[in-house]
């Protein structure tokens, strides 16, 4: 049944689409491919990609198409990903990583573009009180109450906030979202693989919405 899902989860930052690939990935076992999450342990593990991207990252500015390319290309070859499928969180951004993105996967076309679609004052909100786990990038939401930092419940590391959640590069990457992300919902309207799904709601319930989506496409 999850042999070659392939999906792309497409979406404002703080729609939910780090939470719902998650979901996803387990669901139809397939490895959850997210791009920020590649970039955040390169910059942890301070390599050269790392050194490379981490003042982009915390201006929240997009990395170089080129090296988004390559890291792509070479998580989407490995083994669990060419045999079972993925689910693609967090690339393509640009039009160039589109169109680049296509060729590179002529041979198995990508099933399934989600757009989860939740308002830029509502991911405002969310993104300032997202707190993550700097070990297994867990989200949270803060009240305000907890102690800075506080423990994950999920593997007992440091839940902080992520440097580029501040106000300031919030803004900027929902500017840049607007700019160069959004028209990529005409480019793939346009070749009839988009699904909108709206992302307000419980995460059971977003989950369940998704699900149906490509379960039905998966049966036709
Ligand atoms: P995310 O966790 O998806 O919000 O990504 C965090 C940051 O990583 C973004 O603000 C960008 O600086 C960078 N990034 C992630 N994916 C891409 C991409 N496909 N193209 C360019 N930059 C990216």
């Amino acid at each position: 049944m999850s042999a070659g899902v392939r999906i792309i989860m497409f979406g404002r930052q703080g729609a939910g689409k780090g939470t719902q690939s998650a979901r996803l990935a387990k669901h139809f076992d397939v490895p959850h491919i997210s791009t920020g999450e590649m970039l955040r342990n390169a910059v942890k593990q301070d390599s050269v990609v790392g050194r490379a991207a981490k003042a982009v990252l915390d201006r929240g500015e997009l990395v170089a198409d080129d090296l988004m390319l390559s890291l792509v290309q070479g998580r989407i070859g490995q083994e669990d990903a060419r045999t079972a499928g993925f689910i693609l969180d967090g690339f393509p951004r640009t039009i160039v990583q589109a169109t680049a993105f296509d060729s590179l996967t002529q041979t198995r076309p990508v099933g399934f573009v989600i757009d989860l679609d939740v308002k830029r004052e509502i991911v405002l909100g969310r993104l300032s009180s997202r707190r993550v786990c700097r070990s297994c990038d867990a989200s949270y939401t803060a009240t305000g109450n907890e102690p800075n930092p506080w423990q994950c419940s999920k593997c007992g590391g440091s839940v902080v906030q992520r440097t580029d959640d501040t106000p300031a590069a919030i803004n900027k990457r929902l500017d840049v979202y607007e700019a160069q992300t959004a028209p990529l919902i005409a480019y793939y309207q346009g070749r009839g693989s988009l699904h909108l799904v709206d992302g307000l709601g419980s995460p059971d319930e977003v989950f369940e919405r998704i699900k149906t989506v490509v379960e039905t496409g998966l049966r036709r």
